[in-house]
């Protein structure tokens, strides 16, 4: 998933417009060949992407917000009682054009985007953030928000009844409550911290870039096969350092060619280069804009009533409170911690055997993991890659698709897509009824961010008609032959988790689009994806899935098993970065507010070592000057959130192995109870119903090899 705050989530369910009010639609002062100007006249109101451009943009965001606004007034001034229908409805009809422009413009941000588009996005973003508080803090529109929710014992149980629950929740937590001058005060912060956390990210690909690290000899980058060492050559001519080699560094996480470098001095110089991101005091260190992220933050929960900006997140997502995430990352941080260490100590006793002399440094774990790797499971990655060819992969992934729900999908070729990367399928259930469009935008390219994640295009929605239009998006090189893409089991993995966020869009059969779909709290957003992944070991979809691309051969089950078994492999590192990244956004947004803070390093080395997690060997996954989940993304006192849902995963994963594995009778029940429901109920209740208990987190453990 894209990380999204509940705000924006909100607001851009809040803007999920109808498809057709004519009424309204001639308010417009677009141009008729404007795309976004009417809805959308192609299939399942699918974007018609080959008529955007640039220029769009702008002006369509501006009449959009506007017609917005006078839709939400209209709503606040009208003279009759305030009702469901009137008030609670008719804000989730609000809004068409700007929802239209909005599912594009903040997908393409992300999957296709360039500098124009950039400079619009930092121009937007404390404009939106404004509309968005000039709904929330409309006085007359919260008197009748607040009218309906007193009277909502005589709604129908059911879905309106929590819509207007969800809708008074959002205002309340935006601010509606507060006095004059509380909420102008909030409107300030929010403001300042749209365009704070804008100059973050931006800092941060301008800082990455530049931290790019250029060897001079070949030689240098021993351990790279042919096709990285000529990116790498090709890479420096176009910096303008022909005859060099150029080693980018990916954002945000960590360095993956740390694992193939076998220069000690290269993989040190990588490293420091990653550790360095926004730190170094030039034009692009992002400590001051930290401090100041959580500092409003802080005075943002005080003024909304809240301890800290942690208990004000945590009271809306599954967790609860900031309390029962602390207990469940201390909970399982011992185990990791001494996994880790245990795996250091492999780690030594191979460089000890092999580079006597040598200590383990954090800029060899990587390299020498991967050597110890080789060794006991004795695969290399790049054989096992030759096994998972793209379309062999796709189709193993729709063999899932059938077998757990019935469905099929099938190629479209008359769609305009954004990129000629792109592929749309039309997803058919087994009673032969259309569901709706699936995109997958798969490979890597410039103008596309780091990472997997999935989107809707087009919200599924009874209310207005919407049938769901989603997409999925990843960074899959293409590098076996032309025409040929393969994959690294990771991949295959990531493949099956994306798809697994693309069926809670399109299995969703909701009647309102606040309610629709993925719009679940992000500690359960990572369920029904993570679920998904383990069924790429399921052994109906290896053998469709795991076949040379060149001989055709499949893959033999000694690989099988050992790529299998390999799965557990390094899960005390990659366990332990991770808590330690979560540790460290739960202190920063557990400070109250006015606490002064004013040395970002000294307070991330403390925060650290009170959770126990401090360890040079091992650094968070993130450190706070590169932090991009929790400063620009949506995730701050959220990025506990993967392993919560992942707990969710692999326990309802548990129950279905314990019931048949990979059936249509699983299926089913996964699509009835979880799938189909968007938020139209409690997470737990929707959890609990499909493992018929609580969540145990024994079945997290073993996932992870940590039992
Ligand atoms: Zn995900």
């Amino acid at each position: 998933m894209r990380p999204i705050s509940l705000a924006v989530r909100l607001l851009a369910a809040i803007v999920a417009g109808i498809a057709a009010l004519p009424a309204q639609e001639t308010m417009q002062t677009l141009p008729a060949d404007n795309p976004f100007a009417r809805p959308s006249p192609l299939l399942y109101a699918t974007p018609p992407f080959d008529r955007i451009r640039d220029e769009h943009w702008l002006p369509t965001f501006t009449e959009g917000m506007r017609l917005h606004l006078a839709e939400v007034k209209a709503i606040a001034g009208n003279p009759e009682a305030p009702t469901f229908a009137n008030t609670i409805e008719a804000l989730e009809q609000a809004g068409a054009l700007l929802t239209r422009v909005s599912k594009v413009f903040f997908n393409l941000t992300e999957s296709n985007t360039n500098p124009t588009i950039q400079k619009i996005q930092a121009e937007l973003a404390p404009k939106l953030a404004a509309h968005q508080d000039t709904i929330w803090l409309d006085a007359r529109l919260f008197a009748r928000v607040e009218a309906v929710f007193a009277a909502r014992a005589t709604l129908p149980a059911g879905e309106a009844k929590r819509l207007v629950e969800r809708y008074h929740t959002a205002f309340v937590r935006n601010g509606a409550r507060l006095d004059p001058k509380a909420q102008d005060r909030l409107r300030g912060i929010n403001e300042q911290l749209s365009s704070l956390t804008t100059k973050f990210q931006e800092n941060l690909l301008a800082d990455t870039k530049a931290l790019a690290v250029v060897v001079d000899t070949e030689k240098e980058l021993a351990g790279f096969d042919t096709a990285a060492v000529i990116a790498a050559c090709d890479a420096a001519k176009a910096a303008g350092q022909t005859g060099k080699f150029l080693i980018g560094l990916q954002l945000p996480t960590s360095q993956g060619v740390l694992a193939s470098l076998a220069d000690r001095a290269t993989r040190q110089r990588v490293f420091a280069a990653s550790m360095d991101r926004c730190n170094r005091g030039n034009e692009f260190d992002n400590k001051a804009l930290v401090l100041k992220i959580a500092a409003l933050r802080a005075e943002r929960a005080g003024l909304l009533g809240f301890a800290t900006h942690a208990d004000y997140v945590l009271q809306d997502q599954m967790a609860g409170s900031a309390a029962a995430v602390a207990k469940m990352l201390a909970s399982m941080t011992p185990q990791i911690v001494a996994k880790a260490r245990g795996e250091a100590a492999e780690l030594q006793a191979w460089l000890d055997a092999n580079r006597p002399g040598t200590k383990l440094a954090a800029w060899d774990w990587a390299w020498v993991a991967e050597q110890v790797r080789k060794e006991r499971y004795d695969f290399d990655e790049n054989a096992v890659r030759q096994y998972f060819e793209m379309e062999h992969v796709l189709g193993g992934l729709f063999l899932m698709a059938k077998t757990l729900y019935g469905v099929e999908l099938r190629e479209r070729k008359d769609l305009p897509v954004y990129h000629p990367d792109v592929r749309v399928f039309e997803v058919f259930g087994a009673d032969g009824k259309a569901i709706g469009l699936f995109y997958g935008d798969w490979f890597a390219r410039t103008g596309k961010r780091g990472g997997a994640w999935m989107d809707n295009f087009v919200d599924q929605s009874i209310l207005l008609g919407q049938q769901p239009v989603v997409v999925n998006v990843m960074n899959i090189q293409k590098i076996a032959a032309p025409g040929v893409t393969v994959l690294s089991f990771d991949e295959v993995t990531t493949l099956f988790h994306e798809f697994g966020h693309g069926v809670h869009g399109l299995f969703s059969t909701v009647r309102y689009p606040l309610l629709s779909g993925t719009s679940v709290p992000r500690d359960f957003v990572e369920f029904p994806s993570q679920f998904h992944e383990d069924f790429a070991f399921d052994p109906a979809v290896l053998e469709r899935t795991a076949i040379h691309w060149k001989n055709g051969n499949k893959m033999p089950a000694e690989l099988v098993a050992k790529v299998r078994a390999a799965r557990t492999f390094g899960q005390g590192f990659a366990s332990l970065e991770y808590i330690a990244a979560a540790l460290l956004d739960m202190a920063w947004h557990s400070l109250p507010a006015g606490t002064q803070v004013d040395d970002v390093g000294k307070f991330e080395r403390e925060a650290l070592e009170k959770a126990g997690v401090a360890w040079d060997l091992v650094p968070p996954r993130y450190r706070s000057t590169y932090f991009a989940h929790v400063w620009p993304g949506g995730y701050s006192a959220g990025y506990y959130a993967y392993l919560w849902s992942e707990a969710l995963a692999a326990d309802a994963f548990a129950g279905c192995m314990e019931n048949g594995g990979m059936t249509a009778q699983n299926g089913a029940r996964f699509r009835e109870l979880v799938l189909s429901r968007g938020m139209t109920q409690e997470p737990m209740a929707m959890f609990a119903a499909f493992r018929g208990r609580d969540l145990d987190t024994t079945a997290l453990l073993k996932r992870r090899g940590l039992k």
